[in-house]
């Protein structure tokens, strides 16, 4: 069984306001991700993950969901999705934050772990130089033939997902995304193909950007 867990459950605290419920394009963000991944043969199950007031917001999906409240940080909130769903044996986790993340990208990354990988990430080669910098001087430039921009989905096998959290708790590990509480287990994971135009919801700005995105898909669209 593959199960999606989507993490709405954050504060908004850089943005302003609880950025998975603005409306884009006369939907709320969060139902971008839904109707993705609702047309996604592979995935069985939705697992909403919504801050504690938000519990009954009215959903509507094609798939069999639930919903669950969430953590205050966000790794806090993918453990209470992975508590939700003992039976999965592949669990996908998105950011509803991201609207344009495609099929593709969902369906790539269960076929790798499918195929034997513990996980796959999403994540693009990056076009630009990244530079370690502290107290601006710059300390080391990357070679950026070997530096990747990561996103959600990303996928991986349940249990060792779940040990991975479980490790973390109990060692006060904290990473920014799932799969380094993965690759200080020893897990291996490889990469699925990300794009710009995956980017996180994260400043009031990026709003018109989405904006942009999504009235030209809708053109496209006709
Ligand atoms: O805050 P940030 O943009 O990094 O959050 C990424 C994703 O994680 C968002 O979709 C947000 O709703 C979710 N999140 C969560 N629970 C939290 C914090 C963030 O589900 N406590």
């Amino acid at each position: 069984m593959v199960v999606c867990i989507l993490l709405a459950a954050g504060e908004g605290k850089r943005f302003g306001t609880k950025k998975q419920f603005v409306n884009l394009c006369g939907k709320r963000l969060l139902d971008f991700s839904i109707r993705t991944v609702e047309e996604i043969p592979d995935i069985d199950k939705i697992v909403i993950v919504l801050p504690k007031e938000d519990i009954n917001l009215e959903i509507t999906s094609k798939k069999e969901f639930i919903k669950i409240e969430g953590g205050s940080e966000r790794q806090e909130s993918v453990f209470n999705g992975l508590l939700a769903i003992k039976e999965a044996e592949i669990v996908v986790i998105h950011d509803s934050a991201r609207p344009f993340a495609t099929k593709d990208m969902f369906m790539e990354g269960i076929k790798n772990v499918k195929d034997g990988w513990d996980g796959s990430i999403t994540a693009y080669k990056s076009v630009d130089t990244v530079k370690k910098v502290i107290d601006n001087q710059i300390m080391e430039t990357l070679n950026r033939e070997n530096i990747y921009i990561v996103q959600t989905p990303q996928t991986f096998k349940y249990e060792k997902l779940l040990k991975a959290h479980i490790n973390a708790k109990e060692k006060d590990i904290k990473g920014t995304d799932d799969s380094y509480l993965m690759e200080v287990m020893g897990y291996k994971i490889t990469v699925n193909q990300g794009s710009f135009l995956n980017f996180k919801i994260t400043n009031p700005e990026d709003i018109l950007l989405a904006q942009c995105i999504c009235n030209r898909f809708s053109k496209e669209d006709g």
